[in-house]
């Protein structure tokens, strides 16, 4: 296998002022790709915004010898997507790759949880993402090879004190598998990474994780490790699409959704569905849900 190189290629990479983004710019830009890092610079829920962390980065980028630009507008209005697609246009000429990975965080009880709040998660990780697809879909149909890496997380499956942050994921997960088929036809391939690393949004989730995660991750799953499996998955040679890639102090797994083989039968009661529960549940035989494209044999 060649290296997988990024010489030409414009990537945008949201949210790159710190933590995993910045360990994906930089190794992205180290690859040969010019980077757009975007970040709104403020704190884990947003307030405060400042162009410095992007700038920072941008710096690093520079001194090592590679191309990167800043931009500090939010992902989760339109102008603001619309604006990081035209830095990446003014600057570099073309958009071939974009990894949504921009995201806000806090912990918070079902029972104080205000709407107010479930909107600030679904702006940022799920609207967010979709403006930015819009944004750079025209110019990825034009490069022919687009690429799209969202951010999952394993708080889709269910974790304390994340109603908010993981139903917001979960929209994200749909977002995916459903633009993957859309992109089918134009030879965009959008993927998810779930990835784990002691990033600063650790801090916060360690109340919710059992005792020493937090720690642990922050001293042996740094954010550099999660960056090769988001670099592949924006890479010209990335070959899935629709799938989440889990990614963590250098393991990495597939995470998919499965149907199990289920029961069937005439004259179907509640009785029935209590009587065969473990039998409807039980996953000896599920089979993973396959993208409805029509014309993609071969491709999941
Ligand atoms: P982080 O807080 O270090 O980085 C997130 C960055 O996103 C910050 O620099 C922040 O300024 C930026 N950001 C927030 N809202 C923005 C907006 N509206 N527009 C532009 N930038 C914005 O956290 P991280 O751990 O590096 O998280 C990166 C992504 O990975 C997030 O989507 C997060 O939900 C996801 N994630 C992280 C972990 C983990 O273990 N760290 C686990 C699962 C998912």
């Amino acid at each position: 296998m060649s290296d997988l190189d990024f010489t030409g290629k414009t990537v945008i990479v949201t949210g790159a002022g710190r933590g995993l983004g910045r360990a994906y710019a930089r190794l992205l830009a180290s690859r040969g790709a010019n980077v757009v890092v975007n970040d709104l610079g403020g704190d884990t829920d947003g307030a405060d915004p400042s162009p410095g962390p992007a700038a920072l980065v941008v710096d690093e980028i520079s001194a090592a010898g590679g191309s990167a630009v800043t931009n500090a507008e939010s992902v989760a209005s339109e102008e603001g997507a619309q604006s990081i697609v035209a830095t990446a246009l003014e600057t570099f000429g073309r958009i071939d790759a974009v990894v949504n990975n921009a995201g806000n965080y806090r912990l918070a009880s079902f029972e104080e949880l205000t709407l107010d709040t479930v909107q600030a998660f679904l702006d940022v990780h799920y609207k967010g993402s979709l403006l930015m697809a819009r944004a750079a879909w025209p110019h990825l149909v034009k490069a022919g090879e687009g690429r799209i890496v969202n951010t999952v997380s394993a708080a889709m499956a269910g974790v304390p004190d994340m109603v908010h942050y993981g139903s917001a994921k979960g929209a994200v997960y749909g977002l995916t598998r459903n633009l993957a088929v859309a992109g089918a036809t134009h030879g965009i391939k959008v993927n998810a990474v779930a990835p784990g690393a002691g990033t600063r949004m650790m801090d916060l989730a360690a109340a919710a994780l059992p005792p020493g995660t937090a720690e642990y991750m922050k001293e042996h799953m740094p954010p550099e490790m999660v960056a090769p499996v988001v670099a592949y998955l924006a890479h010209p040679a990335c070959s899935i699409t629709g799938e989440v890639l889990n990614a963590a102090g250098g393991a990495v797994s597939r995470q998919v959704m499965m149907t199990t083989r289920g029961i069937h039968g005439p004259g179907l009661t509640p009785e029935t569905v209590a009587a065969r529960i473990e039998e409807i549940c039980d996953i000896t035989e599920a089979q993973v849900a396959e993208l409805m494209i029509a014309d993609q044999a071969g491709d999941r």
